[in-house]
């Protein structure tokens, strides 16, 4: 059940230093897996003077290829999306390597509804101990090299996830937020459908026209398929309707239900989108809960009560 045309062809070349633009380039890590796809995409931004976007995981084989690509040539910053822990651990040891400062998106914040979720899957796989030397707010811009970064914050993925824009370059690095590869978990109680809605919206207006996310390849096309995300999204909240309708009550019954084409083993992220959607239904009204919303909750359509 998708109308979406995801592209996974991607040739990650691990380790190594690999050329996008004349003023953007990527170390790709060699962490491949099922929510990172072929491995955390490094960003490096300049030539003679560099910025570096998204250090990736602990891994200190991805520490030495960076260091290598950096070649001794000054780094003026270090720059975070999000704080998951693909993207942001490296950032402590760059910054000691480098003495470049840690910038970007601000602490791991878990959001205080979803009290009994304390653990969820994402927020395991969150970097709780991040502290970054100073949190950039939507709109700031670094320059580099005579290039632009300009920061964009799309909340959605995590509550603190930023993309950044090289306007003068069309370009835009949209970390998790939109990748080729596949959709973007959106879990509870860090990530927000009704936030990640919005995110995607205010890349809609945006002007850049090549897009280069944290995992996978380039999104071809990405003012369609930004659209076509949204219109996915939306089938999925309609799928969820339906099988409230159709008499389910629970997150996994309509997970089965729903995610026939997906692998199993997403089943567990397919379920946290569900309740991102369940989120997003119960704001609008158009479902109840019976308590506290979780993966164990009771949960009925409006129209039916
Ligand atoms: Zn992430």
């Amino acid at each position: 059940m998708s109308n979406m045309d995801f592209n996974r062809s991607f040739d990650a070349r691990h380790g190594e230093l690999v050329s996008i633009t004349d003023a953007l380039a990527r170390v790709t890590c060699n962490n491949p897996g099922a929510l990172t796809f072929a491995g955390t995409n490094t960003f490096i931004v300049g030539r003679n003077e560099l910025v570096i976007i998204d250090p990736g995981p602990m891994d200190m084989a991805h520490l030495d290829a960076l260091m290598t690509a950096i070649d001794e040539r000054p780094v003026k910053a270090i720059l975070v999306s999000h704080t998951h822990v693909d993207h942001s651990p490296l950032a402590g040891p760059l910054r000691e390597k480098t003495g470049a400062p840690v910038m970007g998106c601000g602490p791991h914040r878990r959001a205080t509804s979803f009290a009994d979720m304390a653990e969820t899957p994402m927020d395991a796989s969150s970097q709780k101990d991040f502290e970054p030397d100073t949190v950039l707010e939507d709109g700031a811009k670094i320059s580099v090299d005579g290039v632009i970064i300009e920061v964009v914050a799309t909340p959605g993925h995590t509550e603190n996830h930023l993309s950044f824009a090289l306007p003068e370059h069309g370009v835009m690095l949209p970390g998790d937020h939109v990748m080729a590869w596949s959709t973007t978990i959106v879990a509870p109680p860090d990530g927000s459908m009704n936030a990640y809605m919005t995110s995607l919206d205010k890349l809609i207006e945006r002007a850049e026209t090549r897009y280069f996310p944290s995992h996978g390849g380039e999104v071809k096309n990405p003012k369609l398929f930004l659209t076509q995300l949204k219109q996915h999204r939306q089938m999925r909240s309609d799928a969820i309707v339906a099988r409230l309708r159709a008499g389910d009550q629970d997150v996994m019954t309509m997970v089965k239900a729903i995610y026939t084409d997906v692998d199993p083993k997403l089943h567990g992220a397919a379920a946290l989108n569900v309740l991102a959607q369940l989120d997003d239904l119960i704001a609008q009204k158009i479902v109840l809960c019976d308590g506290e919303v979780t993966l164990t909750a009771k949960f009925t359509l409006h129209e039916l009560t």
